[in-house]
């Protein structure tokens, strides 16, 4: 063993000493290498989709008649009180964006060998409002992006969309044109992606606005292009 590892593995060991590694959900004490951080019989409790076998499935479901796509895929099936929402909400309000990378990298092994990815270019996960990233100091699809693009050995391009900041007057809007502004509004960042084969990655499909918008945004913008979705969890 290196020194390095060696002292990263003292340093594992006295961190767990202080600050013992509790399970996500239930807090229960959870053995060193279990990812993401959840006991035994929590990480069983999630509930994988498995359904990007499928052509169709309730991803590419929510694109028909919309969005063009590929490709369709979500890890999880997300509900209230289950143990996955408890995971997306350590991912976006507790500051834990390893549990982002971690289910990214096992969302890219489950669909690494999908024959519909097999010339994927790139990964461009959506961008969130730069005051929200600024309080949570990152933006939770750009982990996930980053664990997939270590199993998919693609780079990621978080600069492919940008978040248009509203520059009029909101105060004559009613609250929901508000809201749905500050939603949707996303334009064309960088880069040339004319012809390629693009993977655009978000933390929980609800309705598919979001997605819709910015899958719309790229084609617009790239001739040529293709598009496939995959999120860590979809809304049942
Ligand atoms: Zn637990």
């Amino acid at each position: 063993m290196s020194i390095k590892r060696t002292l990263h593995t003292l340093g594992d060991g006295l961190a767990t000493l202080f600050f013992p590694r509790l399970c996500l959900n239930c807090q229960s004490s959870v053995a060193a290498g279990q990812q993401p951080q959840l006991c035994i019989p929590c990480s069983n409790d999630l509930a994988l989709t498995d359904h990007w076998l499928l052509p169709e499935n309730a991803v590419t479901d929510k694109f028909v008649g919309r969005l063009p796509i590929t490709f369709g895929a979500a890890l999880l099936s997300f509900s209230v009180g289950t143990v996955c929402q408890q995971l997306i909400h350590a991912l976006k309000y507790y500051h834990r964006p390893e549990v982002g990378v971690q289910l990214g990298q096992q969302l890219g092994t489950l669909i690494k060998d999908h024959p519909a990815l097999q010339d994927l270019n790139g990964i461009v996960p959506v961008p969130i409002h730069p005051k929200r990233r600024h309080e949570r100091g990152y933006n939770q699809a750009e982990k996930i992006a980053e664990g997939m693009a270590m199993v998919l050995r693609k780079p990621v391009y978080p600069d492919a969309l940008k978040r248009v900041v509203f520059k009029g007057s909101q105060t004559k809007r009613t609250r929901y044109e508000r809201v749905e502004n500050t939603q949707e509004s996303f334009g064309l960042g960088k880069g040339d992606f004319a012809n390629q084969h693009l993977l655009i990655v978000d933390d929980v499909l609800t309705t598919g606005a979001t997605v819709d918008f910015c899958g719309n945004v790229l084609l617009k913008g790239h001739e040529g292009l293709r598009l496939g979705v995959a999120t860590l969890a979809i809304a049942e």
